[in-house]
């Protein structure tokens, strides 16, 4: 069952997802070579409780930290360390979520460290580019594999491949509720769009082949090719004037 949310519960959500909008903000302003992931992690969980708002991440399933910190061929879920400190020409993705009110916020983005490849930008970009595609079929009357289609068609294209392991999700009153929103797939299936669903959409797009591994930390999501991942997610609420991207500031 896909829950509706009212407007006032879409405006909660707006205010859980402006939190985790500026933690990914500044924490863009510390990515630097020679940061550790555990101090971007330890500034994400201060900035989000210094707003009332509680990490949705710690804890939850055992996850110990406040942002998911994936760098180059990791695609998802790494765990913040000391240990891992950033390098000039990585690339690291960062997800963050939150709880305001009983209400949850979502959304990761790509960064680089320093300069990176080319290969690297343009894979950034172009997984950006696929978000922004499917945030644009957040409309009334489209099917859920819309949005699935409009990433796998634009990634294909440029010759990257999409993560099939690892989907988006709705979100709400849970940080994961149904749908789950997979990046590929035929258009025009699955459920018709309805004004006040609300969307967790993340591609999460490999340079290489698109299978996956998880470590030995039971977390840390890795390509098998050790080729570059890169992860983009906003949550977007469907509104009879279009798509309301709530973690955009
Ligand atoms: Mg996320
Ligand atoms: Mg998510």
């Amino acid at each position: 069952m896909v829950s509706l949310k009212t407007s006032e519960e879409i405006e909660l959500m707006r205010r859980a997802n402006l939190i985790v909008a500026e933690v990914l903000q500044e924490l863009k302003a510390l990515i630097h070579p020679g940061v550790s992931t555990a101090s971007l992690d330890e500034k994400a969980e201060e900035i989000i409780r210094g707003r009332g708002a509680t990490p949705a991440f710690k804890g939850y399933g055992g996850f110990p930290a406040s942002i998911c910190v994936s760098i180059n061929d990791e695609v998802v879920h790494g765990i913040p360390s000391r240990k891992k400190v950033l390098e000039e020409g990585d690339i690291v993705g960062i997800d963050c979520g939150t709880c305001l009110e009983g209400y949850f916020g979502d959304a990761a983005v790509t960064l680089a460290v320093g300069d990176i490849s080319d290969d690297a930008a343009r894979l950034m970009k172009e997984t950006k580019a696929s978000l922004d595609a499917a945030i644009d079929k957040v409309r009334v009357g489209n099917r859920l594999s819309d949005i699935s289609n409009a990433v796998q068609s634009h990634v294909e294209a440029k010759g990257y491949s999409v993560v099939r392991n690892f989907v988006g999700h709705g979100i709400g009153k849970s940080l994961h509720e149904e749908p789950q929103i997979p990046n590929y797939g035929s258009s025009g299936r699955g459920i018709r769009l309805k004004a006040g669903m609300v969307f967790a959409i993340e591609p999460m797009i490999n340079i290489g082949k698109s299978e996956v591994s998880v470590l030995d930390d039971g977390w840390t999501a890795v390509t098998n090719d050790g080729s570059l991942s890169a992860h983009f997610e906003h949550s977007v609420a469907v509104t009879e004037n279009g798509p309301y991207i709530l973690s955009q500031i």
